[in-house]
């Protein structure tokens, strides 16, 4: 007699718990709750001042959160277990749990004065003391992979802004994330680049990277995400596959947002 095999039980990579969060008087993120799997990627789409950008902010120690939880692997953000007490992380250990989770922003933030290699090999060498020569070779490999092989001696200033967030994104790879979070990675750019990046956030969710994208490219979310969240005045509004949320949509403000975007 063969046993029934037991359905797998995968932990989220992600799990926020009535996340809240408020700058002053206002309430910017009011409960919560967002499991995110191993190799799923979530499209997270709202109007502007929903709370998008301070949500994955909170994932990745750029926010602390006022209330309720977020935790990464199973590890609270921002806090160390020890016994069965809790301490909150000094900035170096923040440095060091930060470092499992890659971010890109809207406007793509590399430095300046610093090569696109330098840019990508910058945090490698001096957040994980990976030797000059393998962070660069690793690099370069990176830049392969965004399709900027030939552009490793290039400053930012001498790219578009398309090749500009690739760079960045290879920057974010460098430190083999667990987890990418995007924060409108192609809002800033001309709409001829736009398609460029998606590519390779599109390769990404094809080699099974777990991220969570927030953008306005709705056939992007319907054809990248396998979970689609709605965000409105600080809450999860709803939450499903891509066909569900952007084909039949339960609720008036999802389909007020998807008829302005659409
Ligand atoms: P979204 O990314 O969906 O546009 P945000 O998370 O950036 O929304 O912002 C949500 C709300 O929080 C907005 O009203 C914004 O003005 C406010 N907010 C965000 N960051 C700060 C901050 N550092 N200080 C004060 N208010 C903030
Ligand atoms: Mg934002």
């Amino acid at each position: 007699m063969s046993a029934t095999a037991a359905p797998p039980v995968t932990a989220p990579k992600v799990a926020l718990r009535g996340v809240r969060k408020s700058f002053g008087d206002v309430e910017v993120l009011r409960g919560v709750d967002l499991d995110v799997a191993p190799g799923e990627v979530t499209v997270v789409l709202g109007p502007s001042g929903s709370g998008k950008s301070t949500l994955l902010r909170t994932i990745n120690h750029l926010e602390k959160v006022d209330g309720g939880s977020v935790s990464v692997d199973g590890v609270l953000v921002g806090y160390r277990r020890s016994g069965n007490k809790l301490y909150e992380l000094r900035e170096r250990e923040i440095l060091r749990q930060r470092t499992r989770i890659g971010f890109v922003f809207q406007n793509f933030h590399l430095f300046p004065h610093l090569t696109v290699l330098e840019n990508i090999t910058e945090a490698p060498v001096s957040a994980l003391r990976r030797p000059r020569p393998a962070a660069e070779e690793a690099a370069r490999r990176l830049l392969a992979r965004v399709g900027l092989a030939d552009r490793a001696e290039a400053y930012p200033r001498q790219l578009s802004g398309g090749q500009q967030q690739r760079v960045a994104i290879a920057r974010a790879l460098a430190l083999e994330p667990g987890l990418l979070l995007f924060d409108e990675p192609t809002s800033a750019l001309d709409p001829e680049l736009v398609g460029e990046v998606l590519d390779v956030i599109r390769d990404l969710a094809a080699a099974g990277t777990t991220m969570i994208v927030v953008t306005h490219e709705i056939g992007f979310a319907r054809e990248v995400a396998d979970t689609v969240v709605f965000m409105d005045e600080g809450r999860i509004v709803e939450r499903g596959t891509p066909a569900e949320v952007l084909d039949r949509p339960a609720h008036e403000r999802t389909r007020a947002f998807l008829s302005k975007v659409l």
